[in-house]
């Protein structure tokens, strides 16, 4: 199994290091041909606008594609914005990979950050979540399963073959997030 991190911009060494702590082997994605023979891929958090940019139409438009036909993929913070099908202030998301509409830096600006332990559905009691500048999940569609909330806003979720977080588990030692993604990648068969 090879996972892909995409790697246009943002926090990409932490999630090879939470996956080389799993065993699990990783390749840096940056351009569509990047995808290829990969059994899913990871979004990691950085600047979503930044990211859109780097990440040309084709490219989104394929992830979108992929996620259709059941392709794990994994949205940490900016990831999340970039797989959601709303982004509040926006007339349409990036990619609608996933039914959910996200309020960027919903947690606050970056002086704001700040680390906290949350209970999340079907991975476990306190796991340690950093939160920077994250966008929180203000509505989702009736294919979502909510996973974890933070002081009442939903900041975790599944749709299928697609997972995301507005954190950053790969900023903790903890690596049972990184874990649940590996299952769902396992789940699929690739
Ligand atoms: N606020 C950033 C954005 O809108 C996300 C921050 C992050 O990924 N840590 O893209």
């Amino acid at each position: 199994m090879i996972v892909g991190i995409l790697a246009l911009q943002g926090a990409v060494r932490e999630h090879v290091a939470s996956l080389n702590r799993l065993g699990i082997e990783s390749r840096v994605v940056k351009a569509e041909k990047d995808l290829k023979g990969l059994s899913g891929l990871i979004l990691p958090g950085g600047e979503s606008t930044a990211i859109s940019l780097l990440a040309n139409e084709v490219f989104l438009n394929r992830l979108t594609e992929l996620a259709g036909n059941g392709f794990p993929m994994f949205g940490t913070c900016a990831g999340m914005i970039l797989l959601a099908s709303g982004i509040e202030g926006r007339d349409s998301g990036y990619t609608g990979a996933i039914e959910i509409t996200v309020a960027r830096n919903a947690s606050g600006r970056q002086v704001d950050s700040f680390e906290t332990v949350l209970d999340i559905e079907g991975i476990g009691k306190n796991v340690p979540a950093v939160f920077i500048r994250a966008p929180y999940i203000i509505s989702h569609g009736p294919n979502v399963r909510p996973m974890a909330s933070h002081q009442g806003w939903l900041v975790m979720a599944r749709q299928e073959n697609v997972l995301v977080a507005s954190f950053h588990p790969e900023l903790t030692e903890d690596t049972r997030v990184h874990e649940y993604f590996i299952e769902m990648v396992k789940e699929t068969g690739n």
